[in-house]
């Protein structure tokens, strides 16, 4: 490709500007209204303005060609519809004066159906005609914005490329002949001086005059073409991202948009797969020096990133792209250890065999070569090894040629990498974090690139999870809610409302990805924000479990955590496979720590065996730390002698209120009004919720107790249990004259009634109203407070107690959210 166009023009005066439009630019008559409102705004004198087809015109020409070679005859309804397309287009943008326009498209269209009609006799579909066809919608879509343009007065030519643009198509991809084309332009021009010229993209014409393309995506190769014909100053090339990302954002939804590239970094990310940017397209453009840059038609207003020949390194890592399709070749033989020329050999094996080669890899020992080549080629360069290697294979210095297939490459691209230590340890962390195998490795002499072959199925888990390990904190945290209630709706705004502080101040990234309800599910590729509600609102399907979790996997953020805000046994029915698969669980869901206990032990071996932590303080006490104070204690060696306390606050107001003035029916009627007890009030005078509070702790200190291993005595009788809660409200006075007796008697001996709990190692555990001194501890609390009491070698004269608010629902997610400080904090998380 040799370079004859000048030097760019760079006079602001005489400014000459290229650009170019994609499909995703001018998927509709809006949109090519957009572009010509924001091209109209633009300050240069002249503009060429290269256009790709509509959204999926090229492709729906290419499959119109298919099903008439094929002898298919629903092609009439596809040339149908794709005429339909380009005629309501033209109607809306030139209105009344559409009809010139709609008859050159029908004479095309009457054109293209002639071909298409010819494919069908002769049952084939010949490359020429293929090149021919597939390129129309390029030649479409420059009369449509072009006409527009006329429409609205203001002066335009379009340009057919095919009738300027001379390429040759080699090894190398295509070439442009520029002698040939910058003359026919020059000529051209003679007729079409206008400042403004539309030009189709991807169409042109080879050396014989023959209708060709520049290959899927050759637009942008195109717009650095006609920069460089009309010796432009720059290329700003409109898509539907901000710029390059680093890394496709189908893939990894927190890419960034990369500010600025070198010629370089964007060539190695191009070549490896990103789609932003043809590869090609550099070509033109560093033969010029002409800067390239990449903006958004949806957010004109965005810098976009600029490509030149050098870019500030804002890091080691520039992109990362995945090129898919691929397989491994590798030739394995002890025969091959010093013996000068065996690369050589294999390069030109394959090269005879025109395999071209991705990427490759030799170990130091040389006991094995190993190259990347593309699926479809795989075979054939097989094929070529064992031929070349036919004597080694036969006398055992080769012992075979291997073929892996369903290979992808992933590369990480960046001038800052070279002389920089630890980009590739980066790397792997993040590959074996997320544990994916590496199946080859290779990095360029110029350290612009590390490459890695992984199998397929693993890549997008691979680019997700590198992604983290170079963008994100180490500290990332991708976190799922279930069971939005009065609880993990709080805990939810406690976390969004910290987020940005934990962010500046400790860099931990807490991510809310996922909230699921028993109606609702919603996962999110990004961070949710306050606005969760209404989105969770508009979902339809019910919470899956397993889903709920494979989400926050599949975002390979470096940690994920699921907090259980329900209170349902299913949920803790699944807490170990997630914490086998490395997922915290934190929860004030009492199921698992007081349900049966050989789930509670599968529970705590997953988590061992992981390394995942299951944090459940807010189960005991709520916000106060309890289990935090009693794993200290026994932590460090302290013997426990026992665990007493008043593990629920409406039992501790119904008693501490309850001095015989008013019946005990009307104080439960009460505090049911106020909201301090459940629902249905038995749920706390049962005991049950008491006794499961004391299983937790026993458990934590080391005793496997269960539930039914707890004396609890309920204080609702017999005859009211099955009753309704309505029937049981009217009718709970039956207790009063029982509890007025005890409370009296209690009163006599200058003692009060206290709901306790208690356990004592060899003594069993016990749950039940007990009269204590009206000095005692638990006789002076305030209100709803909860108290726990150690009792320990340590703290033997004088326990430890802890004491204070044990309920509602921002105490309870603020024990949550600690738990959740702490995971941070063991993953590394300065707090
Ligand atoms: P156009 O129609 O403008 O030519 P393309 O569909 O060919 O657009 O390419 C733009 C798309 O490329 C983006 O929408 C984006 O999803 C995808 N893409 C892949 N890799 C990257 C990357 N590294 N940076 C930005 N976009 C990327
Ligand atoms: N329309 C062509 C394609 O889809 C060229 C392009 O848009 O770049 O491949
Ligand atoms: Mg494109």
């Amino acid at each position: 490709m040799s370079s004859s166009a000048a030097a760019p023009a760079s006079s602001p005066d005489a400014l000459v500007i290229a650009h170019k439009f994609g499909g995703t630019s001018v998927a509709s008559a809006q949109r090519y209204r957009h572009v010509a409102e924001l091209l109209l705004q633009r300050p240069e004198t002249t503009q060429v303005v290269v256009v790709s087809a509509m959204k999926g015109v090229t492709d729906a020409l290419i499959e119109l060609a298919n099903l008439a070679a094929q002898g298919q005859p629903q092609w009439r309804q596809a040339w149908q519809a794709l005429r339909q397309r380009h005629h309501e287009a033209a109607t809306e943008l030139l209105g009344e004066d559409s009809a010139d326009l709609l008859q050159w498209l029908d004479g095309r269209f009457d054109k293209l159906a002639g071909l298409l009609e010819a494919l069908a006799v002769i049952g084939g579909l010949p490359e020429e005609v293929l090149e021919r066809v597939q390129g129309l919608g390029e030649v479409f879509s420059a009369q449509l914005l072009g006409r527009y343009f006329n429409r609205l007065g203001q002066p335009c030519a379009v340009l057919d490329a095919r009738d300027v643009l001379v390429v040759a198509h080699g090894e190398l991809g295509v070439s442009v002949d520029w002698e040939r084309s910058a003359a026919n332009l020059a000529a051209w021009r003679v007729d079409n001086p206008q400042s403004r010229v539309v030009v189709t993209g991807f169409v042109a014409r080879d050396g014989q005059g023959r209708i060709t393309t520049l290959g899927r995506n050759g637009s942008d190769y195109s717009g650095a073409i006609f920069a460089a014909l009309f010796e432009a100053a720059e290329l700003h090339i409109w898509t539907d991202v901000d710029g390059v990302l680093s890394a496709d954002p189908r893939v990894v939804p927190e890419a960034v948009t990369l500010a600025a590239l070198s010629y370089d970094e964007a060539c190695e990310l191009a070549y490896f797969g990103a789609k932003v940017v043809h590869p090609q397209t550099m070509s033109p453009a560093i033969a010029r020096q002409m800067p390239i840059v990449i903006r958004n038609t949806f957010n004109p207003s965005h810098p976009g990133t600029r490509i030149a020949s050098s870019s500030e390194p804002s890091g080691p890592i520039k992109g990362l792209t995945l090129s898919e399709q691929l397989a491994v070749l590798n030739l394995e033989g002890s025969g091959l250890i010093g013996v000068p020329g065996t690369a050589e050999r294999v390069f030109a094996a394959l090269r005879h065999a025109q395999v071209s080669v991705v990427m490759i890899s030799q170990g130091s020992s040389e006991h094995s070569i190993c190259c990347v080549v593309r699926a479809g080629d795989a075979a054939r360069g097989r094929q070529a090894l064992l031929q070349a290697f036919a004597h080694e294979l036969a006398n055992g210095h080769v012992h075979r040629v291997q073929l892996t297939e369903g290979v992808s490459v992933l590369a990480a691209v960046g001038d800052g990498m070279a002389g920089q230590p630890g980009v590739a340890a980066r790397l792997f962390n993040a590959l074996g974090r997320a544990q994916v195998n590496i199946l080859a490795i290779a990095q360029g002499a110029s350290e612009r690139n590390i490459s890695v072959a992984v199998a397929s199925a693993d890549a997008q888990r691979a680019l997700r999870a590198a992604h983290a390990g170079f963008w994100l904190s180490e500290q990332t945290f991708a976190i799922g809610v279930i069971g939005p209630g009065n609880v993990g709706a709080a805990l939810i705004e406690q976390l969004l409302g910290a987020r940005e502080g934990l962010r500046q101040r400790a860099n931990l990234d807490l991510r809310l990805l996922a909230v699921g309800s028993r109606q609702q599910m919603l996962l999110s590729p990004t961070a949710l924000a306050s606005d969760w509600r209404q989105a969770l609102a508009g979902q339809a399907a019910p919470l899956d479990l397993q889903a709920f979790a494979a989400h926050l996997r599949r975002s390979e953020l470096p940690h994920a955590m699921i907090i259980d805000c329900s209170g349902s046994s299913e949920v803790a029915d699944h807490y170990a496979q997630w914490l086998a698969a490395g997922i915290h669980v934190i929860t004030p869901n009492k199921q698992a720590g007081a349900g049966p206990q050989q789930r509670y032990a599968a529970i705590q071996a997953a988590a061992r065996a992981s390394g995942a932590r299951f944090r459940y303080e807010a189960t005991v006490g709520a916000g106060l730390p309890v289990i935090t104070t009693l794993r200290d204690l026994v932590d460090t060696g302290d013997q426990l002698h026992s665990i007493e306390g008043i593990f629920s606050g409406t039992l501790a107001w119904l008693f501490n209120t309850f001095d015989g003035s008013v019946p005990f029916s009307q104080l439960v009627s009460q505090a049911r009004a106020m909201g301090y007890t459940e629902p249905d009030p038995r749920d706390d005078l049962s005991g049950i919720d008491v006794a499961r509070k004391l299983v937790i702790l026993a458990r934590e200190a080391g005793f496997a107790l269960e539930l039914d291993d707890v004396q609890v005595e309920s204080l609702v009788p017999e005859a009211l249990r099955s009753a309704d809660v309505e029937q049981f409200m009217a009718r709970l006075a039956e207790v009063d004259a029982a509890f007025a007796q005890r409370q009296a008697q209690a009163a006599a001996a200058g003692q009060v009634l206290r709901y306790v709990a208690r356990f004592v190692p060899g003594q069993g555990a016990q749950v039940g109203l007990v009269a204590v001194p009206a000095d005692h501890g638990f006789a002076h609390l305030r209100l709803t407070d909860n108290v726990v009491q150690f009792t320990t070698a340590r703290y033997c004269a004088n326990p430890l107690v802890v004491q204070g608010p044990g309920a509602g629902p921002e105490v309870t997610a603020a024990g949550v959210f600690a738990d959740v400080l702490r995971v941070a904090a063991g993953e590394g998380a300065r707090l």
